[in-house]
């Protein structure tokens, strides 16, 4: 467990508005639709994407989720204490994704604003190592808190992918402005401290990122939450989560699915198209 976080106390230095987003693939999971969609089909395996962002700026960029840690993955020893399930692991393709696609999109590493990670899920937290020291890494303070708790590989979680940003981690409590044009949204319920994302672009096209509050177009559609770590309140809050993002859509406001497979962008990322959504 680490020492305490330090907040989050200026907006990313960027120039806004954002120009483009970039939908990337890093990775993939066997998951159950019923893990996905409560009330789902149990006996439906879906292979989901697993999916990060980069938000790109005149002047540099801000990455949101990172997917796998590809070195536990490759280390067979690593790989078998972590991914130790009967029924999920990590499907990575070859090479580290999260890199081959920042290199497709022809970004560069010097010039990231900082990360946000939408909550601590091993999918989610894998690439925080690739961040260059001194970019902040960004997380609700109660997904941090639930962390410091304990929460480990039981919960699907990987502490020291976390930890290991050591003075760059940065707390947001609640819907915060984390650079011009990128708003952080509440959408607990998932994990304690499930955080989504909400982009205007500089065309006036609006991206949610529902991350995992949402993780196929069926719970939108169908107005079902998603899976949620067992604490008190979590079904109730993650089901508010849902048809709060479910109520965003509309007009120039679109809301992107964390996995759903057969969703355009993450379709376009995973055929290895360096998609740019202006
Ligand atoms: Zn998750």
């Amino acid at each position: 467990m680490a020492a305490s976080v330090a907040p989050l106390t200026a907006p990313l230095a960027v120039t806004g508005p954002p120009v483009a987003v970039r939908p990337f693939v890093v990775g993939y999971e066997p998951m159950r639709e019923s893990m996905s969609v409560d009330g789902g089909d149990p006996g439906k395996h879906l292979l989901e994407p697993v999916t990060a962002v980069a938000v790109e700026y005149a002047d540099g960029w801000v990455l949101l989720d990172t997917g796998f840690n590809v070195a536990v993955v490759r280390d067979p020893e690593r790989r078998r204490e972590v991914f130790n399930y009967d029924s999920y692991t990590a499907v990575v393709p070859l090479g580290d994704p999260l890199l081959d696609s920042v290199a497709a999109a022809g970004l560069s590493w010097e010039t990231l604003a900082g990360c946000a990670i939408s909550h601590v899920h091993l999918d989610h937290t894998g690439g925080i190592r690739h961040v260059p020291d001194g970019v902040p890494v960004i997380l609700q303070r109660r997904e941090l808190e639930w962390l410091a708790s304990g929460a480990g590989i039981r919960d699907v979680v990987l502490p020291s992918d976390v930890w290991d940003a050591g003075d760059d981690l940065r707390e947001i409590a609640g819907e915060t402005a984390i650079a011009p044009g990128l708003t952080a949204l509440d959408t607990h319920g998932h994990t304690p401290g499930h955080q989504s994302f909400r982009i205007e672009l500089a065309s006036g096209r609006v991206v949610v990122l529902a991350c995992d509050a949402a993780d196929l177009v069926d719970n939108l559609d169908t107005r079902r939450r998603c899976s949620v770590v067992p604490v008190e309140g979590a079904a109730e809050a993650a089901q508010e989560a849902v048809e709060r993002l479910a109520d965003m859509r509309g007009g120039d406001v679109e809301v992107w699915p964390g996995h759903d497979p057969e969703f355009w962008p993450w379709v376009a990322a995973a055929r290895g198209e360096a998609l740019r959504v202006e």
